[in-house]
Parts: structure tokens; sequence; C-alpha cells
């Protein structure tokens, strides 16, 4: 089987270099093609036909396949089905900000943690993401977009922090000074709440923006619409956040999906006053985008918008963050969850 390159460090491309009984520095040179998007080695063009050969038989550069790209034509997002080299399926969402262009990554095919409101959560948990498959979703993401990515948000399928390792290895391949050099505070984490990896996140890198959901503030509630509660309460969790941005310097996301009567209340909104007042902190609300076979609904903008309203008021910040591509199944897995009868 030939060695597939794509999410090699320098390292490990030297070692692979010395293998085929060429130099250390073709290593290097290999990482930066890997880096520029090229997949062919017939492109890389400041190796010999001899070498270029070699390679073509020893092995590859990556291993997605695009399945199906959905264009949101109002806002330019783009929402990416991709397979995996053993049939399994994975989304990535493109979106095109006043700042730059970001994607949306997955880490995980499907995800432990249950969220009751999550359409990845539906089909259970299958397996991590390599560093690799993280890292080819935004190469293939430029490939079809034609555009840069500035800006990578570690939210889409899988719960980052239960795939820390790999997750590492990919913050830092972005990160690679001989490659792309992406600045660690144009990347963001996103966690439903493990605490001992939001510790050790705070010490290993301390500049990638973390957020966290937090979606209901009430203990027992929280639990029932995410079983990551039962093992991590939430204000053992706001502990946490608050000893982050003590540690950090760094203001911290919360997410909160908003949900129909579920968490939308004036008592969960005078809850985020009680609990979110004086920690360094952004919140972002976002009305769920409705997955039919969850039974719940989103609150109206309107709502999201007063309630933002209120947050401000108490002097705590907030956006109703805008809704990117609803009308091509915006949220994580929503478009995999479609596409299982058709591939
Ligand atoms: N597992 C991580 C990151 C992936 S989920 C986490 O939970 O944070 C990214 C975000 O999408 C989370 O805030 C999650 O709660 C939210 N989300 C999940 N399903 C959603 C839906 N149907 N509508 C809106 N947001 C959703
Ligand atoms: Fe997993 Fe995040 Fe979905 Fe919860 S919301 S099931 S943690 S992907």
């Amino acid at each position: 089987m030939k060695k597939n390159l794509l999410g090699l460090t320098i390292e490990e491309l030297k070692d692979f270099a010395a293998e085929l009984g060429e130099k250390p520095f073709r290593g290097k040179q290999l990482f930066k093609w890997i880096d520029r998007g090229v997949t062919d080695f017939e492109e890389m063009t400041d190796f010999s036909k001899a070498l270029r050969a070699k390679l073509q038989d020893a092995a590859c550069v990556g291993s997605l396949d695009v399945l199906r790209v959905q264009k949101d034509h109002k806002d330019g997002t783009r929402k990416f089905l991709f397979g995996l080299e053993d049939g399994n399926m994975i989304e990535s969402v493109f979106m095109e900000y006043k700042y730059g262009n970001s994607l949306c990554v997955s880490s995980q095919v499907g995800c432990k943690m249950g969220c009751k409101f999550c359409a990845t959560a539906l089909d259970g948990f299958t397996r991590n993401l390599t560093p690799g498959e993280m890292l080819e979703q935004v190469y293939a993401a430029e490939r079809e977009t034609g555009k840069a990515i500035n800006h990578i948000v570690v939210m889409g399928m899988g719960e980052p922090f239960d795939n820390y390792e790999n997750l590492s290895v990919f913050l830092k391949l972005l990160h690679e000074p001989e490659g792309r050099n992406l600045s660690y505070r144009n990347m963001t984490v996103s966690t439903s709440g493990i605490i001992p990896a939001i510790n050790r996140f705070a010490e290993d890198f301390p500049q990638v923006n973390l957020a966290i959901s937090l979606h209901r503030l009430d203990n027992n509630g929280r639990s029932a619409i995410m079983p990551v509660n039962d093992a991590y309460p939430v204000d053992d969790l706001l502990r946490a956040a608050k000893e982050y941005t003590e540690k950090t310097g760094r203001r911290i996301t919360f997410e909160y999906t908003l949900i129909k009567g579920e968490n939308d209340s004036e008592h969960d909104v005078s809850l985020m006053k009680k609990k979110l007042s004086g920690l360094l902190c952004h919140v972002n609300l976002i009305p769920l985008n409705k997955v039919t076979e969850t039974g719940f609904d989103g609150s109206s903008r309107k709502k999201a918008e007063e309630i933002a309203g209120l947050l401000e008021n108490f002097g705590i910040p907030a956006t109703v963050r805008r809704e990117l591509g609803s009308s091509i199944d915006g949220a994580c897995g929503q478009l995999r969850a479609k596409n299982k009868s058709i591939y």
C-alpha cells in the first residue's frame, strides 16, 4: 500500500525521504508542496524525473473524495461532503466574512457526546479523524473554491477534545513556519466542555481561541440535553472557563444555541446574568437549525436579538450569529444524515 504523505510533519517526511535513500532536505521540500495543495508528484518541479517516479510508486498525497458541494447563493457559504478512504463521510463548511475566509472543520466521524439536538450525534461515534484527514479538508476546500482559507474553526462533526492528540498535530501543521504559518489567533476550537482538556489546552495552545458550548446553565436542564454535563457539571465548567481566562488572558467564547421553549426563557436569561457576569467572555447566540429527527426547533431571530440586548444591558457582550447557510443544512452533521441513503 502506498504511504499517504498528507498530514506528516517535516520530521516524518525527512524520515520518509531517508527510507527512499534521499537526502533529508527533500522532506522539507515535500512538506512545502503538500502545504500548497499539490497532490500530483509530477507538479513538484524541483524533483528529478527519477525521484518523481520513485515517489509515485511509494506514496500518495491525500485521500479525500469530494462527494457533494452545496452552495448557498445568498451568502456564498459552501458545504462539502467528503468521502474518507474507508467509506465514511464527513462535512466541512466554507464561509466568507468581511475579515477573510473561514473553514469549519470536522474532527471525528460521529461523536460520543450524544447532545440531544445535534445531527452528528444521531449515529453515535465511529472513529477519530487523523491529522491528515483534518488538514485535507482545508486543502480540498481551497481547491474547490479557489480561495485561500485564513481562519479555521474546529466546529464541524465531532468533539475535538475527545481527539486531543490528532487535533494538536493538526493545529501545529497549520502553524508550521515552513508551511502556511497560520497564526494560532486565526484558529478556534469548540468543545462541549471536557474540563481536563480545557486545562491542558490553556497550557499547550494559549493563543488558539477557545469556544465552549454552554446551551443551558441549570445543571439538570443541561444534563438533559447534553449528557457530557453528568461528567463535567456546568458550575465546574464555568470555574474551569474562568481559570482559562486568568491563565491565558484570553476572552472565552460561549456558544449558546437557542432552542424554542427549552433554554430561551426569562429564567434562562437570569441564570446567564448570574453566572456569566464578570467573566472575560463573549456570548454567541445561535438559533438552532432544525434537525427533524431530534424534535427540537430553534427560537426566532427576534427572540435571539432580544436576549442579546438583555445580556448587553447586563454588561455581558453578546451577538446573534449570522445563520450562515441555513438553506444548505448548515448545522454540523445534517448533510451527512441526509446523504446516507445516497452513498
Ligand atoms: N463538539 C463540539 C464542536 C462541534 S459542534 C461542540 O459541541 O462544541 C459545534 C457547535 O454546533 C456546538 O456549539 C453545537 O452545540 C452546535 N450545534 C449542534 N447542532 C446544532 C444545530 N442543530 N443547530 C445549531 N447549532 C448546533
Ligand atoms: Fe458532539 Fe458537539 Fe454534536 Fe454535542 S454538539 S453531539 S459534542 S458534535
